[in-house]
């Protein structure tokens, strides 16, 4: 009985440190990324419905980790954010997306809108604007043409500093959205309070969109709620004609999704636009 509870705790005890040691591995791996530029961003194009136009392009960050494997942002982010290096890959992705959308108008395509997932962390840090401020200087961008997307969690604790903050990246000219709208607080007062551009109904909806469970009751009241509040909407997470169809017909303004492309990296990307036909149904 003794030697089975020994190896009882030895096996438990194995099995911890190898979680652990898989973790303290992938924490060396995050802080060398950045040095050895490991980390990438790839876009996907957001599409106006009403006329096929494609108006701009979100940034999603990949990490090929030691010139192997693509690593998924939802795989590391959660690590980056506990350990407070999301603040610095968050100012990357920043700079980095705001020198490729610079690329992208000059080669003609002079009003896409860039879309950039802001991280709680790096939000909520006294110096954010400032730094932000900062990138939108060096990079030369203009700030009409940068969006960033926040989520409905990171904005609603302190509210008061949150809209301080909000209306100081509204008077540099940047547009704000709320990304995965729909599945986190349910209140909706900030809406109007927020100085807000743009809500992207999370793709969940969209999913469920001419299925048996059907929240195409949501998606539209999601849609006249914005419309009447002024904000315009993105539908994320477009996969068929059907869903587009059912999207048009609901008045949504733009969509993004694998019917359109997968993410592309920069240089696919500028050849998917040159080649873009704006008759897609
Ligand atoms: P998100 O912002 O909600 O991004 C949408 C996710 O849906 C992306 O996954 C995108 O590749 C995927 N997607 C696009 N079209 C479709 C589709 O038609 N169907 C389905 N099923 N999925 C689609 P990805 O790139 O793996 O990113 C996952 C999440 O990681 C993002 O969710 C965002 O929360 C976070 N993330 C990505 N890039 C960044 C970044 O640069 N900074 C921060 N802070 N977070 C990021
Ligand atoms: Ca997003
Ligand atoms: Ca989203
Ligand atoms: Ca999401």
């Amino acid at each position: 009985a003794k030697s089975s509870g020994k190896n009882h705790y030895q096996l438990y005890h194995e099995e911890m440190h190898k979680d652990e040691s898989k973790q303290m591995k992938m924490e060396v791996g995050l802080r060398k990324a950045l040095e050895q530029k490991e980390f990438f961003l790839v876009y996907q194009p957001q599409i106006h419905l009403k006329t096929g136009k494609i108006i701009g392009i979100e940034a999603l960050i990949r990490w090929k980790r030691e010139e192997q494997e693509i690593i998924s942002p939802e795989q590391f982010i959660p690590l980056a954010e506990e350990t407070g290096l999301i603040v610095p890959i968050s100012e990357w992705v920043i700079k980095q997306a705001c020198e490729d959308i610079q690329q992208v108008h000059l080669r003609g395509h002079s009003n896409l809108l860039v879309s950039i997932n802001i991280s709680a962390l790096h939000f909520n840090q006294e110096n954010f604007v400032k730094s932000v401020q900062a990138i939108l200087q060096q990079t030369n961008v203009n700030p009409h043409l940068v969006d960033f997307e926040l989520t409905e969690s990171m904005i609603m604790p302190n509210a008061s500093q949150t809209i301080s903050k909000l209306v100081k990246l509204k008077k540099l000219g940047i547009k704000l959205s709320i990304d995965d709208f729909g599945t986190g607080y349910s209140s909706l007062s900030y809406l109007n309070r927020f100085p807000l551009d743009r809500l992207k109904i999370d793709k969940s909806f969209i999913e469920n969109l001419n299925k048996y469970h059907d929240d195409s009751s949501i998606v539209e009241a999601i849609i006249s709620i914005a419309h009447r509040l002024n904000l315009s909407v993105v539908a994320e997470g477009v996969e068929s004609k059907k869903q587009l169809l059912h999207l048009k017909t609901g008045n949504c303004d733009h969509i993004q999704g694998f019917y359109i492309t997968k993410p592309l990296p920069l240089a696919e990307l500028i050849r998917f636009l040159a080649e873009w036909e704006e008759d897609l149904y």
